[in-house]
């Protein structure tokens, strides 16, 4: 039986080992965490620093394919995992070092001319003081360049903001990015999957609703025009053959008011706003990954049923009970022991169901 490695230990890890099963392989988790939701049903869990590159290095001989679950890994490991190990470690660490830095990630797509919100590098307050005063928009958002997801290191600011104030929040000597607020109609995501032999297929374009940061709702189909989605697939499989990506990639976009087109951010990875995929397609994110990450034919994707993920997060976990008795719903539950506000706990796809349904059963908009 092969092995494949997940650096990570989360949600998506677990679900990328249940997925991976079925199709005869083991599965051994590297995780900084003893009781993560993945190394609670792994094989085996090596548990270890992200950063610590030794035992990162033997974790990778120790297993026939590898992986990663998030992307605040030290690119500079995966480079030398890959040098080491070569035809190993899918996705390749290029698509990491372009994720993992806003600012790079920002670059990139503007230099393969994809549009993104106007961005500037930030490296001292001073710097942040002169763009946003010298500038007449009215928002703005400063984002961690590294570390930062769910929302967390972001702060928005306004015209009427007090700048001295956020200068207390930025931390000294970390990189940040400047972003234009893009007044958006919606946000959406691609989710698609590349072959070892280059064949790209994508599932069907969710629309997202956030709160806080943080991804609430997926649903799908999607309400744009054809056209948008045409362009949307056209934008994924651009950013994917220059990657030479192999595995499931996510891209988000914001569409605004005239239907633009603005990438927001890329994740090398299984992504939240795919979940949708476990009910509502022949098969999952999670599985066309493993596919593709050890040379498995993907069948061609077919959405068998419109579908609504709605996430649990923190004290919302409470919810669950409800969708167990409701028809069409499939909870997905992460075994994490400790709530915490803001924390992912599970996730509930709905299928086929009215919307007046679902919200009776629940009081979570
Ligand atoms: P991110 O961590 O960059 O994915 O941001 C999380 C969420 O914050 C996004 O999905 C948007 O809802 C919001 N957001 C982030 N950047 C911007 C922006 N430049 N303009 C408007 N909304 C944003």
């Amino acid at each position: 039986m092969k092995i494949i490695g997940i650096i990570g230990g989360g949600q998506l890890a677990r679900m990328l080992a249940l997925s991976a099963y079925p199709l005869g392989f083991k599965i051994v988790i590297y995780s900084n965490e003893e009781d993560s939701s993945a190394t609670l049903i792994s094989n085996k869990s090596i548990i270890g620093d992200y950063n610590d590159e030794d035992k990162l290095l033997e974790f990778a001989s120790s297993v026939d394919i590898l992986t990663f679950e998030f992307e605040n890994i030290d690119y500079q490991i995966l480079k030398k995992i890959e040098d080491l190990y070569p035809n190993k470690l899918f996705p390749k660490a290029n698509s990491l070092c372009v994720s993992n830095n806003r600012f790079r990630e920002k670059k990139f797509f503007n230099d393969l001319g994809i549009k993104t919100a106007k961005f500037w590098e930030i490296k001292s307050f001073g710097e942040l003081k002169r763009i946003v005063e010298e500038n007449d928009k009215t928002q703005y958002i400063i984002k961690t360049c590294e570390q930062g997801y769910d929302g967390k290191g972001q702060i928005k600011i306004d015209k009427q903001a007090d700048l001295d104030n956020i200068k207390k929040s930025l931390m000294e000597g970390r990189e940040y990015i400047l972003e234009e607020v893009v007044n958006f109609k919606k946000e959406v995501s691609i989710i698609l999957v590349r072959s070892k032999t280059g064949e790209i297929s994508h599932f069907p374009i969710p629309e997202n609703i956030h709160k806080d940061g943080i991804l609430r709702t997926s649903f799908v189909p999607n309400s744009l025009s054809i056209e948008i989605n045409n362009e949307i697939e056209r934008i994924g499989e651009k950013v994917a053959k220059a990657l030479e990506y192999i595995g499931i990639m996510a891209i988000e976009f914001f569409i605004d008011k005239n239907d633009g087109i603005i990438v927001n951010e890329m994740a090398p990875r299984v992504h939240n706003s795919g979940h949708y995929t476990q009910n509502a397609c022949n098969i999952s994110q999670f599985e066309a990954h493993i596919r593709a990450i050890s040379g498995l034919s993907i069948r061609e994707i077919k959405l068998l049923n419109s579908c609504k993920m709605r996430n649990l997060i923190g004290n919302e976990i409470s919810y669950i009970e409800n969708f167990f008795s409701m028809e069409n719903a499939y909870p997905h539950i992460y075994g994490k022991n400790i709530v915490k506000e803001g924390r992912k706990m599970a996730h509930v796809n709905i299928i086929n169901t009215k919307l007046e349904l679902y919200i009776e059963y629940n009081n979570l908009q």
